[in-house]
C-alpha cells in the first residue's frame, strides 16, 4: 500500500525538527514517507553561525548528519537542492549537486510530493548596494561561516608583519546592528584576545577595531530600547565603534563608505543588514512578498495552494492586521510543531489550526563578556529583564531545546556533558 510522501525542503532550525517529529509521529507508524531534502549533508544550528565564523565553535561536535539522524528517526534524507516546482504534477526539480571544484556530484533530478513543506531559510539582502557581493562576507551558512573565519586567522596573521599591514590598526566593519551584527562583534573581541593567548599573533586590542555600522537610529532596532541601549553601552566599553544613524552607500576592498561620504577603512566587511528569502522562490509560481518569502494563510498554507506549507525564514505568516511571524529560531520551532500537528490533521480529513505566534523573549550573547535579554511572563509587554549569569544560561537554554526537539533528552543531556569535557580537553578556539 502507498502512502502519503510529506516532502520538506531545508533542514535547519525549522525543518530538522519537523522531520524529526514527522518521522517519529507517521513515518515510523508507516502513515506517511517523511523525506527531508537538503542541499548540505549535515545540519548546523543557524544561530550559532557567528561562532563557527570566528572558529569559537568546532563545528564537528555540533553538526548533525543527516543520513545517519534520518536512519534512526523515521524519516528518508535525500541531498538536493530545490531549483523548480510544478504545481500540477506535483514534482520539485532538484539542482544538480557540484563538489568544490565544480564537478557534478549528484545530477539534476525530480521528486514528487503529496504535501510540500518549504523551510529553506533566507540569505543577507545586500539591498543592490554596490560592491556588497564582491568585498562583503555574509554568515548565512556554515560554508560562508569557514570562509571567514579562515580569511579572519589570515589578516590576522599579516598583521604580524608591519610589511604587510594594509592600515595602521586591523579593522573589521560590520554592517547591520541586528542579533548577528551585534554577537559577532562581540566574539571578534574574544578571538582577538585568544590568538594573542595562542601565540597565532602579536596583534593587541588596541591594534585592533571593530566597526559595527546601523542605518536605523539605535542597534538591536527589533528589541526593547532597553536592551539596545545596554548592549550599545556595553560594547562601546568594549572597544567596539559603533555608528548609529549610518547607511553604507558602497562597500570597497579595504574600505566601507558611508552615506555622508566617510570612508572606513577596514580590512574584513561582513554584511549582515535584513534578510530575504532566496530569490528563485520568487520564480516557483507562488505568491511571494517583496522579500520573496512566500505568503501564507494563518494556517502555514500557501495562499495559492493548500497541499504546500511555508515556515520560517522563507514565510509571510499572518499574525493580525497588519504584522506577521518574525524570522526567529523560536518563531520557527513553534511553527515546526503546529506544523506537524496540521500535517497529521491533513492526513485525517480534519480542519487545521491556525498559527499564533507567542514572543518568549529575546537574548542576546555578547561572547564570554556578557548576555542581555528580557523574558516574556504572562501578559507582561516588556518582559523581566535579564542580564550577566541569568541571561547566558537562558540563551544556552535555547540550543539546548533545539537539541531536545531532535535527539530527545538523553543524547541531549550527554551532549551538554562531553560539551563541558571539551573545554578542558580542547583549545577555546579552532585554530586553522
Ligand atoms: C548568526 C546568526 C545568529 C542568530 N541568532 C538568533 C538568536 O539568537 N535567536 C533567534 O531566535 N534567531 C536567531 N537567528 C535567526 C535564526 O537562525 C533563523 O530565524 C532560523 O534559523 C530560521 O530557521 P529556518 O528553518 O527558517 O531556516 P534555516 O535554519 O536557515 O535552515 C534553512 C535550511 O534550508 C537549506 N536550504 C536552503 N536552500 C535550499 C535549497 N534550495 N534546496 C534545499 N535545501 C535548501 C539550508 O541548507 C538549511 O539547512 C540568528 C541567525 C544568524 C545568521
Amino acid at each position: 500500500m502507498t502512502v502519503p510522501r510529506i516532502v520538506i525542503v531545508g533542514g535547519g532550525a525549522g525543518g530538522l525538527a519537523l522531520a524529526t517529529r514527522l518521522g517519529r509521529t507517521l513515518g515510523k507508524k508507516k502513515r506517511a514517507e517523511i523525506v527531508l531534502l537538503d542541499r548540505n549533508a549535515t545540519h548546523v544550528w543557524k544561530p550559532l553561525l557567528h561562532e563557527l565564523a570566528t572558529g569559537v565553535l568546532n563545528s564537528t561536535m555540533d553538526e548533525v548528519d543527516f543520513r545517519g539522524h534520518s536512519s534512526a528517526h523515521g524519516y528518508r534524507y535525500q541531498r538536493g537542492s530545490l531549483c523548480g516546482l510544478d504545481r500540477e504534477s506535483k514534482t520539485l526539480n532538484l539542482a544538480p549537486i557540484l563538489d568544490e571544484d565544480g564537478r557534478q556530484v549528484l545530477p539534476e533530478r525530480t521528486l514528487t510530493y503529496d504535501y510540500l513543506v518549504l523551510s529553506l531559510g533566507s540569505v543577507s539582502n545586500d539591498f543592490g548596494t554596490p560592491g556588497v557581493a564582491e568585498h562583503c562576507h555574509f554568515i548565512d551558512s556554515p560554508g560562508q561561516a569557514k570562509m571567514f573565519q579562515r580569511d579572519m586567522i589570515n589578516t590576522f596573521l599579516r598583521y604580524t608583519d608591519p610589511a604587510l599591514r594594509t592600515h595602521t590598526t586591523l579593522s573589521v566593519g560590520i554592517v547591520g546592528g541586528g542579533a548577528t551584527g551585534v554577537e559577532l562583534a562581540a566574539e571578534l573581541l574574544d578571538v582577538t584576545r585568544l590568538l594573542n593567548a595562542y601565540g597565532v599573533t602579536n596583534v593587541d586590542d588596541n591594534q585592533v577595531s571593530v566597526h559595527l555600522i546601523e542605518a536605523a537610529p539605535r542597534i538591536l532596532p527589533a528589541l526593547s530600547e532597553r536592551i539596545s541601549q545596554t548592549v550599545h553601552k556595553e560594547l562601546e566599553s568594549l572597544g567596539v565603534n559603533v555608528h548609529v544613524n549610518t547607511a553604507i552607500k558602497e562597500a570597497r576592498e579595504d574600505a566601507l563608505v558611508t552615506g555622508d561620504d566617510e570612508v572606513i577603512e577596514t580590512d574584513l566587511n561582513v554584511w549582515a543588514a535584513g534578510i530575504k528569502a532566496p530569490d528563485f522562490l520568487a520564480e516557483l509560481g507562488l505568491t511571494v512578498n517583496k522579500k520573496n518569502q512566500v505568503c501564507l494563510e494563518q494556517t502555514m498554507q500557501s495562499v495559492d495552494d493548500p497541499s504546500i506549507f511555508a515556515m520560517g525564514d522563507c514565510a509571510s505568516c499572518p499574525q493580525g492586521e497588519n504584522s506577521t511571524v518574525p524570522p526567529r529560531a523560536q518563531a520557527v520551532r513553534q511553527q515546526a510543531g503546529v506544523l506537524a500537528d496540521n500535517l497529521g490533521r491533513a492526513l485525517e480529513g480534519k480542519e487545521l489550526k491556525p498559527f499564533k505566534y507567542k514572543d518568549n523573549g529575546s537574548l542576546v550573547s555578547l561572547a564570554r563578556y556578557d548576555a542581555v535579554g528580557n523574558l516574556m511572563r504572562g501578559g507582561a509587554s516588556r518582559g523581566l529583564f535579564l542580564e550577566g549569569w541569568m541571561a547566558r544560561n537562558a540563551y544556552a537554554s535555547l540550543y539546548r531545546m533545539h537539541q531536545v526537539s531532535i535527539h530527545g533528552v538523553p543524547k541531549t543531556g550527554l551532549t551538554w556533558v562531553v560539551d563541558k569535557l571539551n573545554r578542558y580537553l580542547k583549545p577555546r578556539m579552532k585554530l586553522h
